[in-house]
This record gives structure tokens, C-alpha cells and sequence, in this order.
């Protein structure tokens, strides 16, 4: 082999953001909003006391290797953590402050984390979990107001954050060489089933896939955006946004705990971002919030939306009313997150159906990742319409859990099984149809319940909609609709009547035996951790027979009704899609 004569030894590395952070965009900001309004400061004053938090880790005896939890909410002081952490070799360990107890205290004593940095305002989370832990942790409390004072009495052994980098002094901080290849960060996916699996970051990976949100066909972020992050640092990196905007010297906007749609619109029209990212379920509350107020969220020329299927009807909504585009990617703790992302079609857009089909696609995969779909039978065409499980590989792919067997059937001979049911057009674009443990059988044929929803969602009444499958005796599965209605909605209208009306909004947007033989009207979709459908809390409810269904048509197979056996005459649902 002839070498190369490139640097190849220069090492990927979470120092490098943090020096561009420092020496090139000193004056990018970070907002922070907090109970006493925003609070700003400049890369270059976070960059120092990065520094001063660096020493902190090192007088705390953590070093290269150990695991330090964060507890916390989207903060300038989380965005500390993300960069000192790493940078001093450790591995910054963020814990979901959504997940149960027992959830947590499992994950904690599974990562062996050493300590744990946590928000003033979640101590009261942790506490109860202090007496479970296998061992004593170090806890360090955020926050410099009389709420702290109080939050670090309920710990035991606790330190404040703000007195450790105060005592730390000033002046630079002698940072060990990196390895592109060692641990960075660790996240564990929700455990929607079993134990949570680890998934543990190198910086090699983050800086990969940081670079990708950098990209035009991916989240585009550049110098002058002003980037707001609601979706999680506590979850899988938060996307890349706090990476990727310390690369390109991109604002930060933080709303830590307030991440409901007033004061959200509120940050927007104040604060002024370019980019967001957050899950479907927060954009339609904001939808519904600007819908009914005077607010302007026009400065969001790209808002990412992801983590679950995003309804085409919300995309067109924000698009027409706000004048807010809305992009979906796609992707999964393993995946770093962002395997996926949905840049919009070329042409005028925003006039017809297919534009807007094409947009509710998840999009293409980004540079570096590779994907394939697979069936029993082997790799599935990429025709558009024929389905089989997504894998991928690529630099920012899990290749393994964390303390768990090489073996794991997630992984098959260098590809991830992201147990997420896909068909993929001639072009590469990939359109989810399900979790594989979500799909729904009918009559011997599937039906896409994230395409149910989506059309079900697009009737002006309903607010969400998850459809999960109902056991049958004829047809072993049929598609049970949960909806949430708008306010007043079953006022003027009996349940019969709405549910009869949104039937007959489906007929000829979906398959004929796709349309529900019932639709149960629900106060709230369960969310998971993560914010999103919980579908295994609804099947559990059906089993116990909480989920009171209207029936709407006659039972497949009777007169009028439509049954899976005239399925043969129906366009598949990709094509129909
Ligand atoms: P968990 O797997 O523990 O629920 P993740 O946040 O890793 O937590 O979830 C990843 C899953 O979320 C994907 O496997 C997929 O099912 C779903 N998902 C993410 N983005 C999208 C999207 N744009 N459309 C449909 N499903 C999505």
C-alpha cells in the first residue's frame, strides 16, 4: 500500500471545539433562560470557566475514563459540563431525569458514574434515589441563588458548583492528549424494552457527527445561526447542537426548564433563533399556542423536528400559518443521534400533495452513514413501497452496548438493527412505517400505523392520534385508533358523529381495510421519557379494558364494511402514500 502524507494522526477530539470556541468565536453567546429572565455569557468567558471546571474534575479525583453523571436541564452550566468533561478525558454520563427510579438507579450504578452533577432545581428528583445507590457518589449542586443553599443540604456530601470554580482560581488548564478513539460521553436509550443498554460515545464519533449537523443537507448550522435546544442534552447528545454549535460559533438559546409553549414562543420572538430542534410533540403544542396568539416565530427558518414521525399536517400548518419550516430527521441513541435528514425537494413546494408526502419522509441518510433494508428473505429493494427493518453502519454507529456482549442481537456483522420498519425510494429517501414492535397485522398484511396516524392527525379536530393494533379473531390484528380531540370538539359533535366524520376523512387518503373499526377517545397520549407515543402503555390499557372504542363501520368481512380481503384492489400504502 502506498500511504497517504496527510496528518492522519491528528486526533478528533472534543479539545478542538472547545479551542474554537475559545480563539475563534469568543463573542457567540449562550442564553440561558432562567426563573429571574436570561442570563448570557460568551464562548470565551464559558471557555474559562471550562478551564476552571477542568481543575475542579481533577481536585475531585476524577480523571481519564471515570464516569461523571449530569442530572440537569438545558443550561449554560450543562454546556460546561458537555465541554470540561471530555476534554479532561472523563466521560460525561447525562443522565434522563425523565425515567423512573428504578430506571436510574440502575443506570447509575450500571455506568459506575463517580459523581453526579445536578441541577439545584432536580435534586428533588434525585434524592429519593440516594439511599438505592450500590455506592456513595460525589454531588456537585448547580444553581447560585437561595434555592441552591437548601438543594445542597439534601445531599449527602454535596458540593456547590459555583464555590468549586470560584476556589479553582483563573488561568489556563494543562488538558491530557486525547484519543480520537477514547470514551467521551455515555448515553442509555430509554429502555422502552428490558434493562437500558449504554451507548458509549468516542470523540472520534462526536466529532463526526458534529461536523454532519454542520452540513446543508443535514441541520445546516453555520456562525450566524442562533441555535435553540429543546430537545434534551440529557438524550443522546442533544442532537449534536451543542457540538456542533461550539465547531461553527453558532449562539446557543438554553430554556432549561421551561419548555412549555408560552414561555417557549415567548424565548422565540425575544431571542430570535434560526435553528430549533425538539419532538413533534412540543412543535404542536407551540403550533397550537401561535395559532391562537399573537407571536412571531418567523426568525425559524429551519426547526428540526425528529425522535418520532412528524404528522405531514404539522410541517404544512407551520409552514402556511408561521411561515416556519419544518425538517424531519431521523435516528436513534445508537445512532449518535442523526442518521437521516429530510431536506426538502426541489421545486416551488408548499402547493401540493406530493410535495408534502415527500417532506413527511425521514430523508436521506447523511455523508458516512450507509443503510440497508432487510426482510427474512435478505435485502429488500429500494423500490418505494416494499418494507424491511433499517440498519446502518457508519463512524457514528454503536458497534456495541456498554458492558454488554459483544454478541447483542442488535448488531449484526457490522450493522445496527435499529428495529425500525422502512420502505426507501429509488432515491435513497427513507419513509418509516413503524417500530417492528409497533406493526400491525391485518389479514396477513401490514398496515403502517405512523401513516394511519399522520392522516388521522391531519382532521382539523384531533390535537394527536396513536393507533396501536387490537387483537382479532378473523384477522388477527385490527388498527385501534386513540385520538385526542380539540377543546370543545366532542361538545359540538357527539363521539359517534366525530368519529364518523374522522373515518370519512380517511376514506381515499388510506387503504379501504386500512380505516379503523374503531376510534377511543382519549384525554392524553401517554408519552414515554423522551416525549414520545407510549404505545406499550396503551396496549396495556386495551388489555385491561380501559380503551373504550366507538365503533364506526361493521366488523371487517360484514356488509359495508371494509375488509382486509379487498386489500388486493388498494395501492399499497407507500404508493397510495
Ligand atoms: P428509544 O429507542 O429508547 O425510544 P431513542 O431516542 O433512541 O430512544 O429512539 C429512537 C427511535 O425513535 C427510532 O428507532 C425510531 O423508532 C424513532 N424515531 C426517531 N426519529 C424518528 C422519525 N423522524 N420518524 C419516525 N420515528 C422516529
Amino acid at each position: 500500500m502506498l500511504e497517504g502524507l496527510m496528518q492522519d494522526d491528528f486526533q478528533l477530539t472534543v479539545a478542538h471545539m472547545l479551542r474554537r470556541m475559545r480563539s475563534l468565536y469568543p463573542h457567540a453567546e449562550v442564553v440561558t433562560l432562567t426563573p429571574a429572565g436570561t442570563v448570557r455569557a460568551s464562548f470565551g468567558a464559558i471557555a474559562e470557566r471550562v478551564d476552571r471546571l477542568a481543575r475542579v474534575l481533577g481536585s475531585l479525583g476524577l480523571g481519564p475514563g471515570d464516569r461523571v453523571g449530569t442530572f440537569a436541564w438545558n443550561n449554560q452550566r450543562h454546556l460546561e459540563l458537555y465541554m470540561a468533561v471530555p476534554c479532561a478525558g472523563a466521560v460525561l454520563h447525562t443522565l434522563n431525569i425523565r425515567l423512573t427510579g428504578a430506571q436510574l438507579a440502575y443506570i447509575i450504578d450500571h455506568a459506575e458514574d463517580q459523581a453526579i452533577f445536578v441541577d439545584a432545581s432536580l435534586v428533588a428528583l434525585l434524592e429519593p434515589l440516594v439511599d438505592r445507590l450500590q455506592a456513595p457518589r460525589q454531588y456537585v449542586v448547580m444553581g447560585d441563588d437561595d434555592e441552591t443553599a437548601a438543594a445542597i443540604e439534601r445531599l449527602p456530601g454535596a458540593l456547590s458548583y459555583e464555590a468549586l470554580l470560584e476556589a479553582a482560581g483563573p488561568g489556563p488548564f494543562e488538558y491530557p492528549h486525547l484519543d480520537e478513539r477514547q470514551a467521551a460521553a455515555l448515553c442509555y436509550t430509554s429502555g422502552t424494552t428490558g434493562n437500558p443498554k449504554g451507548v458509549l460515545y468516542s470523540h472520534r464519533s462526536i466529532s463526526l457527527h458534529s461536523s454532519a449537523t454542520l452540513m446543508r443537507d443535514g441541520l445546516g448550522m453555520c456562525h450566524t445561526d442562533r441555535a435553540l435546544v429543546v430537545v434534551p442534552m440529557f438524550h443522546a447528545n442533544a442532537w449534536g447542537m451543542p457540538h456542533g454549535a461550539a465547531l461553527a460559533g453558532a449562539d446557543l438559546i438554553l430554556p432549561d426548564r421551561f419548555l412549555q409553549a408560552e414561555p417557549l414562543a415567548k424565548l422565540i420572538e425575544a431571542e430570535r433563533p434560526t435553528i430549533m430542534g425538539c419532538v413533534p410533540t412540543i412543535f404542536a403544542d407551540l403550533l397550537r399556542y401561535a395559532d391562537s396568539n399573537p407571536v412571531d416565530l418567523s426568525s425559524l427558518t429551519n426547526a428540526a423536528c425528529g425522535g418520532s414521525a412528524v404528522p405531514r399536517q404539522l410541517m404544512q400548518d407551520f409552514q402556511e400559518r408561521h411561515d416556519v419550516r419544518v425538517f424531519q430527521a431521523w435516528g436513534m441513541t445508537e445512532t449518535s443521534p442523526v442518521a437521516t435528514y429530510a431536506r426538502p425537494v426541489a421545486g416551488p413546494g408548499g402547493k401540493d400533495q406530493a410535495y408534502w408526502n415527500a417532506r413527511a419522509k425521514q430523508g436521506r441518510p447523511l455523508p458516512w452513514v450507509e443503510l440497508r433494508l432487510m426482510d427474512d428473505a435478505g435485502e429488500v429493494a429500494w423500490d418505494g413501497s416494499s418494507t424491511g427493518e433499517i440498519q446502518v453502519r457508519g463512524p457514528w454507529v454503536a458497534a456495541q452496548y456498554f458492558k454488554e456482549p459483544a454478541d447483542d442481537e442488535k448488531f449484526d456483522s457490522g450493522w445496527l438493527r435499529t428495529g425500525d420498519i422502512a420502505a426507501v425510494d429509488q432515491e435513497g429517501s427513507v419513509q418509516i412505517t413503524d417500530r417492528s414492535k409497533d406493526v400491525i397485522k391485518s389479514g396477513g398484511e401490514w398496515i403502517s400505523s405512523v401513516e394511519l396516524e399522520n392522516e388521522v392527525m391531519a382532521h382539523p379536530d384531533v390535537v394527536e392520534a396513536a393507533v396501536i393494533a387490537k387483537p382479532d379473531e378473523r384477522w388477527a390484528e385490527r388498527p385501534l385508533c386513540c385520538v385526542v380531540v380539540r377543546e370543545g370538539a366532542l361538545d359540538a359533535h357527539s363521539p359517534d358523529a366525530l368519529a364518523a366524520d374522522i373515518v370519512e376523512h380517511l376514506r381515499g387518503r388510506v387503504a379501504k381495510w386500512w380505516l379503523p373499526d374503531e376510534i377511543a377517545f382519549i384525554a392524553e397520549v401517554p408519552k414515554t421519557s423522551v416525549g414520545k407515543f407510549d404505545k406499550k402503555q396503551l396496549r396495556a390499557r386495551l388489555q385491561q379494558g380501559e380503551l373504550d372504542g366507538r365503533v364506526m363501520l361493521g366488523r371487517p368481512g360484514e356488509a359495508g364494511a371494509a375488509a382486509p380481503a379487498a386489500k388486493a384492489e388498494e395501492s399499497s400504502p407507500s404508493q397510495a402514500g
